[in-house]
């Protein structure tokens, strides 16, 4: 199989229409309003609202200082519960506000947080539960809350690769106490940069304006040590463009998830994760696949070098653990964490946006499978 002529990378953000967006701009030139709770900005933000069907928003200039201040804004310390298996924002997230974080295991079947796990590290200094819906798969959400109501904890979701997930009808963020959504340029939706919380007590609503805008309330009064996190109107103007072609891009990465599906499930050796329960409606942010190299015949590091020798550039995520990194080689972490271990080791996600072409996904899974081969 011949190499790709362009690299192919594991995303590629989404654009709106250019004209669609110059015209946008057009108005931003008018009204010399920039950043600053501005009027796109306040406009996306009711959208937003409307879309997740959650009354409770908060916009951010991106999701790694949105997170920060939803902990902040919680009153969150002592140790919080959490994944090793994902971005590692959702640690440094804690660090920053003096958290420790506690590593438990993750299930296997979707990589998110193991509620057994998380019930044995409790200790009187746990407040919260950081847990994470990675690749969009929703977590157990009802056994987490059950363990949040039991043991008075917080349970707030990092749900950076979630936008668009539904579960029973019901958008992903009006679980638990506080959601993060990541509008990076490499997520599923995204502003540029950006990101927002979403909660549902509506009483955090100033508490986060007052965070992201240095803690002022009104012009000469700050209330709290705030910190600059506001999204500007450029950021708003690109989610606001990009909101409604949502439905046209998740039905596209469905097509290109089926495409990968029948085409690789014959290869032996290459597993997915399990099949989410019809009640999710996902929206395939990533396309995970485990590589067993015994049935394979080939490491997952190797297939990653075969696959870029051929122009294609797939990524280890989430590859090493968050506790492997040597910030957080000191922390000490007591769950031998066998599948979050296992996992990392054999995982990779294939290349996933929705302008992807269908010859371009074959082409992955012939080179893909050449691997099981040699
Ligand atoms: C992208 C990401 C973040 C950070 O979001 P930014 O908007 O890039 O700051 C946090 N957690 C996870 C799981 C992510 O994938």
């Amino acid at each position: 199989m011949e190499a790709f002529g362009e690299p192919i990378h594991v995303t590629r953000p989404f654009l709106p229409p250019y004209d669609q967006f110059c015209d946008g701009l057009k108005e931003i030139w008018d009204n010399r309003w920039l950043t600053n709770n501005g009027p796109i900005h306040q406009r996306f933000e009711r959208r937003l609202a409307e879309y997740l069907r959650c009354a409770n928003v908060a916009l951010f200039n991106n999701g790694t200082l949105a997170l920060q201040i939803g902990l902040q804004g919680l009153g969150i310390s002592g140790e919080v519960i959490t994944t090793p298996f994902s971005f590692v924002a959702t640690t440094h997230a804690l660090y920053w506000n003096r958290i420790r974080p506690v590593f438990v295991d993750i299930e296997p079947d979707y990589y998110t947080i193991d509620p057994s796990r998380v019930e044995a590290a409790i200790t009187p200094w746990t407040t919260a539960i950081l847990a994470v819906h990675v690749y969009g798969h929703p977590c157990d959400l009802d056994s987490l809350a059950d363990i949040a109501r039991r043991h008075e904890l917080k349970l707030i979701y990092d749900a950076a690769h979630a936008f668009g997930v539904e579960v029973d009808g019901r958008s992903i963020g009006e679980f638990g106490d506080l959601s993060m959504f990541s509008f990076h340029a490499t997520k599923t939706f995204h502003t540029l940069e950006g990101g927002m919380l979403v909660f549902p007590d509506p009483a955090l609503k100033n508490t986060f304006e007052y965070l992201r805008n240095f803690g002022f309330q009104g012009e000469i009064e700050v209330v709290m040590p705030g910190t600059n996190a506001k999204m500007n109107e450029i950021q708003a103007l690109m989610g606001e463009s990009i909101l409604p072609h949502m439905p046209a891009i998740l039905a596209a990465r469905r097509t290109i998830a089926d495409r990968y599906w029948e085409r690789l499930r014959e290869i032996p050796g290459i597993h997915f994760p399990a099949q989410l329960p019809p009640t999710v409606e996902h929206n395939f942010s990533y396309m995970p696949i485990e590589v067993d190299a015994t049935e394979f015949g080939m490491e997952r590091d190797d297939l990653y070098g075969l696959l870029r020798r051929h122009n294609v550039f797939a990524r280890r995520y989430f590859y090493p653990l968050i506790c492997d990194y040597a910030c957080y080689r000191g922390v000490r972490v007591n769950d031998p964490l066998p599948v979050a271990r296992r996992v990392a080791g054999c995982i990779l996600a294939l290349p996933m946006y929705a302008d992807l072409s269908l010859e371009a996904v074959d082409r992955i899974c012939e080179i893909t499978s050449e691997g099981s081969r040699i």
